[in-house]
């Protein structure tokens, strides 16, 4: 989490101020809600001392009227208060949703590092508390808090002895409050942190269910995810009896309070300062005025949470500036020149491609091969521009890769990861990128680049055949092909393949050779990371990395014999050597 986060202060703050008019319109109801409080008082004060002295129950119909009355304006403005605080939140949320789901994701596609603050969705549960919090009694609390020394001053004028009285009892709750911020701020942290561990260690578990059966893991990850759960238990024991200490020690006190100038009022009575009326209204009217207080020290918890979020989402905001909106570039041709690139993995120091340039011209396909941890996954990742370079260039048809609308070079630049997820939906849906309305006959099409339409239409609903994220009914090879399928989408100019047969049984290798061979024709240029020799058979052109650096770059054949008169020397070399050690 970055440190400095004004930049998302700011930002949170400007959606906060597009909202002031519902602001400004709840505060104007709060005035009458808190105007209207003094009924119950008022109405205690005249049927003591008008009422039961008077002994007219004329009197007593008429005040219960207007009381009636009262209250009902109060009920409706209070209930209007409410609806248009949860709005209030809901268009704070609706404002920002966007926004932070997609600085969730950037920074999740290059930050792998997940914790409390930003794994499994965390910032938009983050957002979720926001709006929560606006929409919760305790931020309409903090629209009545303001009326409390008003409160207190009227209860000044039925007697200065019970203004001051009132006054030290606020203050004593106030200071609650304080204090409750300090002892619980540390154990809540802690609690939230240890609950987000174990809800985490957890979803894991059960994403890996399979893995987790089959290798007879389920007592040792059992006992793993209960220690997590025993220490999130523990700190939210702590946690939840710290803050129950003061909202106990605040509910008592102010009980204790009301009662207390009940006894302080009966006493000036007999005094003959105050009449009954005045006693029995001023204990109502404390009550009144400290009710907001007693919510906020309550609710305290809720506060921090808040608190947290809003520096959750300001720091992310931070990190992710909102992305500028590029000018929409017309749709490149495939010349893709890769000139000195380094790259460094995201939080990383260390740079596992340097140096690198090749050029990539229409109707050519590259193979990127070189041992485990060479650097391929890396280039792929730079060339799709999802890794940022530490120096270089990439050109995609002469304009730098950072001048294109990241969704809008999606579609220009097709990538099939190394690691292939297909989401929730159908088939369909999958190949379309999830597109919530599209053309059929693009995705057929698709498909049929990827030499996959047949093997869809065997499935059991063709098309239309439910893909899971978890537990997907799908074979390997089968995810592979619907994801070339899905990088075919659109019809990019340019195809990145990262390991693209490490699931693909025979008849699949021969489909994605056909489709490198589809797209050459038609003026695409392809580029593929391989491990395999069948991979690389429509490669013109061959990369050879090795610790990040370019080892060859050249065509094929060129680059084949090169390494196979290397090996034959290598061979040579040990037999000779082997040989000579044994004369
Ligand atoms: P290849 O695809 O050739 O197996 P990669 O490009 O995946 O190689 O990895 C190159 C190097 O980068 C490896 O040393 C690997 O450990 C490192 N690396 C890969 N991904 C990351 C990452 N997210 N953070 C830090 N280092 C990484």
């Amino acid at each position: 989490m970055s440190d400095d986060y004004s930049i998302g202060q700011s930002e949170l703050r400007d959606a906060k101020s597009d909202l002031r008019g519902l602001v400004w319109t709840a505060a104007f109801f709060s005035v009458f809600v808190n105007i209207l409080m003094l009924t119950g008082p008022l109405f205690m004060l005249q049927t003591y001392d008008r009422v039961l002295s008077t002994k007219s129950e004329p009197t007593l119909l008429a005040l219960l009227a207007i009381v009636a009355f009262l209250f009902l304006i109060m009920g409706v403005l209070d209930w209007s208060r409410s609806r248009l605080l949860t709005r209030l939140g809901a268009n704070f949320q609706d404002r920002l949703d966007k926004r932070v789901f997609q600085a969730m994701l950037k920074k999740s596609s290059t930050d792998h590092e997940v914790d409390e603050n930003t794994g499994s969705g965390q910032q938009l549960r983050d957002l979720e508390a926001m709006r929560r919090f606006y929409g919760s009694p305790l931020f309409a609390a903090l629209f009545d808090a303001p009326f409390a020394p008003i409160f207190l001053i009227g209860l000044s004028l039925f007697h200065p002895y019970i203004g001051m009285f009132a006054f030290a009892g606020g203050m004593i709750l106030i200071l609650t409050a304080v204090a409750n911020q300090y002892v619980t701020k540390t154990s809540s942290v802690k609690s939230a942190v240890a609950s987000y561990k174990s809800d985490r260690y957890c979803d894991q578990l059960q994403n890996e269910a399979e893995t987790i059966r089959s290798l007879g893991m389920q007592s040792n990850a059992f006992a793993k995810w209960a220690e997590a759960r025993k220490r999130a238990l523990e700190q939210n024991v702590r946690a939840s009896d710290l803050g129950g200490n003061f909202s106990v020690l605040s509910r008592v006190f102010r009980l204790f309070l009301q009662s207390a100038t009940l006894g302080l009022g009966a006493w000036l009575v007999l005094q003959g300062e105050i009449t009954p009326g005045v006693m029995i209204a001023s204990s109502i009217l404390l009550g009144r005025a400290l009710a907001p207080v007693e919510t906020v020290v309550n609710q305290w918890g809720a506060v921090q949470r808040t608190k947290r979020a809003w520096e959750n989402l300001a720091s992310l905001l931070s990190e992710i500036p909102e992305e500028r909106s590029l000018i929409d570039l017309p749709r490149p041709g495939a010349r893709l020149k890769v000139q000195q690139i380094t790259v460094m993995p995201p939080k990383s120091t260390v740079s596992t491609l340097k140096k690198v340039s090749l050029e990539i011209e229409p109707g050519m396909a590259v193979g990127v091969i070189g041992p485990s941890g060479s650097g391929k996954s890396t280039l792929a990742r730079a060339i799709t521009g999802l890794w940022p370079l530490a120096g270089g260039k990439i050109t995609l048809d002469g304009a730098p890769l950072h001048q294109y609308d990241p969704e809008t070079l999606a579609q220009y630049i097709g990538y099939l990861p190394q690691r292939v997820t297909l989401f929730d939906g159908t088939v369909a849906e999958n190949i379309a990128r999830l597109a919530q309305s599209f053309d059929s006959a693009r995705v057929v099409a698709a498909a049929r680049k990827a030499a996959a339409h047949e093997m869809i239409l065997g499935l059991p609903q063709g098309y239309n055949t439910p893909v899971h994220t978890i537990g997907t009914q799908l074979s390997g090879g089968q995810i592979q092909r619907i994801a070339l399928a899905r990088a075919l989408f659109g019809d990019p100019v340019f195809l990145v393949l990262d390991e693209p047969n490490s699931n693909l049984d025979n008849e699949g290798s021969m489909a994605l050779n056909e489709a490198v061979v589809a797209m050459k024709e038609a003026g695409g240029a392809v580029l593929i990371m391989a491990h395999r020799p069948a991979a690389i058979k429509e490669c013109d052109y061959l990369l050879v990395l090795e610790n990040g650096l370019v080892k060859a770059w050249g065509p094929r054949e060129k680059i084949m014999s090169e390494m196979l008169s290397n090996v034959r020397v290598i061979r040579k070399t040990v037999a000779t050597s082997a040989g000579g050690g044994l004369a």
